[in-house]
């Protein structure tokens, strides 16, 4: 019978949780979806000095938000727990311990210093840097006189000096290491703690994990996870090792280059669905030449063999257009919701509670804006006009590039325009007619083009006095939309406030 399948991200909790993580999450799912198996999060936080306080939460709770689901981890449970490794100490010791009764670690005593000569000598030689093996031929009595006498020892990893260990990995094919080249690795430090090669593997084997589907940096660890594996006398998983997400410049992705927290990208206004969208996108050919998908549809489409890797570059401009998509497939109840904090947060909303009414309205708006949107908090700032009736006149600025003084001018000219009077006159005219204090989009395209027919000028000259008045911008919604938004009522509050500010004669 064929293994259940069951794969894992295994994150360590040292900061913001890292765009990577969600990465590597996402094929790891899409890789036990595809063969009916189980996906699981265990934190790896046996590095101490690199914990960082409420790192793990954040990881949970991206992972939640993104729709990440793990069916085990430390916060859901889980048959094959404790799940974090710190719950786990007493197990790495003790495995420890069984590898060098089998004979594939031994106990090392050499201090501090003795390490630190080894490396100079080493290095004045031009030799690669490693341990030389002087504990490895330790009689037993020996060992024995020297922990009974309480002398601090660590655990090594007996590599074989000779031969080849080699990965077979399935979008690499074999990579062949050296095993005299590969250091004897500290398995278990000196205060008991383990290292992440044991820790790793020995769960990794305890939780039946059949494929590690990780990021190729942990390429040059894999051949001491590999003798580890056959040291205890394992099968060990199968490794596939996933291309590096890379800056612009193709250097690994970095802080200094790209955002990376997840929490970044919530906050900007990411969707679950472009953030996930985009990065199923990445050293990844959906087929097809489709680029638009779900977390659903990637789940059962997933082949991993379709992984390609040319190291893929993380482009925040083909997520904002991911993204852009995504905005447009949501459901605009859904799309509202999640943009109203964004509003609030650019002061439109005094809070998130709105009235049905005022949700109503927020929908329209969202309806407009999120066709040009890039985010969430891009949509809530095109949408600025939407809120209040008064506002003030583009001016002329020394600072302004040739377009925009140009748009400028052509905004405030239009106003002192014959045929600009003309046409706010008349267009004042209409909608204090107009019947009722709503307009439907067509609606208000048709009273618009009656302005078109009534005065000549074309579009440019008729409608730009209107978007004077109405939004005192140059650019943004077209400008039915914006009656529809808005209705009758403020349209002309607005119109009568800036001509009454600016003094403007019709
Ligand atoms: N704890 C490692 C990390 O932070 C896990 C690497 C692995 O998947 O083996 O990514």
């Amino acid at each position: 019978m064929e293994k259940r399948v069951r794969t894992r991200v295994a994150p360590s909790p040292t900061g913001d949780p890292h765009v990577g993580t969600a990465y590597i999450a996402l094929f790891n799912i899409g890789f036990s979806a595809s063969h009916g198996g189980d996906f699981i999060l265990r934190i790896e936080d046996t590095d101490r000095t690199r914990y960082t306080e409420g790192s793990e939460q954040m990881i949970f709770d991206s992972l939640k938000w993104l729709g990440l689901d793990y069916s085990e981890g430390p916060d859901v449970g889980g048959d094959y727990g404790p799940y974090r490794q710190s719950e786990r100490f007493d197990i790495y010791g003790k495995y420890a311990k069984e590898l060098v009764e089998k004979g594939g670690a031994y106990y090392c005593f050499c201090d501090h210093e003795r390490l630190e000569n080894l490396r100079e000598r080493q290095k004045a030689m031009g030799k690669a840097p490693g341990y030389d093996g002087h504990c490895r031929s330790l009689s037993k009595e020996e060992i024995d006189a020297k922990i009974a006498a309480g002398v601090p020892y660590v655990i090594r990893l007996k590599m074989p000096y000779e031969g080849e260990t080699i990965i077979h990995d399935r979008l690499r094919g074999d990579i062949v290491f050296e095993n005299s080249k590969i250091d004897d690795q500290v398995l278990l430090k000196a205060d008991g703690y383990p290292t992440y090669h044991l820790a790793n593997i020995v769960d990794d084997h305890l939780m039946g994990i059949t494929h590690v589907i990780r990021a190729e940096e942990w390429i040059p660890s894999t051949p001491k996870h590999i003798q580890l594996y056959k040291a205890f006398g394992w099968e060990a998983p199968e490794f596939i090792h996933m291309p590096l997400l890379r800056n612009d410049d193709r250097t690994k992705i970095s802080k200094r280059k790209n955002p990376v927290s997840l929490i970044w990208y919530k906050e900007e206004g990411y969707l679950k669905e472009g953030l996930i969208n985009f990065l199923g996108l990445m050293g990844y050919s959906y087929g097809d030449n489709q680029e638009i998908f779900s977390l659903e549809d990637f789940k059962k489409n997933f082949n991993i063999d379709k992984v390609s890797l040319g190291g893929p570059v993380f482009d925040l401009v083909k997520l904002g257009w991911v993204n852009n998509q995504q905005m447009k497939l949501k459901n605009l109840d859904e799309l509202t919701r999640l943009t109203i904090p964004f509003f609030v947060k650019e002061g439109y909303l005094k809070d998130e509670n709105v009235s049905e009414k005022e949700f109503e309205a927020l929908k329209k708006i969202v309806e407009i804006e999120r066709e040009g949107a890039k985010t969430l908090k891009e949509l809530a700032q095109n949408s600025k006009f939407f809120f209040a009736d008064e506002f003030t006149l583009p001016e002329l600025r020394e600072d302004m590039d040739k377009k925009e003084r140009k748009s400028v001018e052509r905004l405030l000219g239009s106003l002192e325009d014959e045929i600009g009077k003309k046409s706010v006159k008349t267009f004042i005219n209409k909608l204090e007619n107009w019947s009722k204090d709503e307009f439907s989009s067509d609606e208000a395209k048709e009273l618009l083009h009656s302005l078109l027919d009534e005065i000549e000028g074309g579009p440019g000259k008729v409608y730009m006095p209107l978007r004077a008045v109405l939004t005192g911008q140059t650019k943004g919604a077209d400008l039915y939309n914006i009656l529809y938004v808005i209705g009758k009522e403020r349209a002309l509050k607005r119109i009568k406030n800036t001509i009454s500010k600016y003094n403007i004669e019709l």
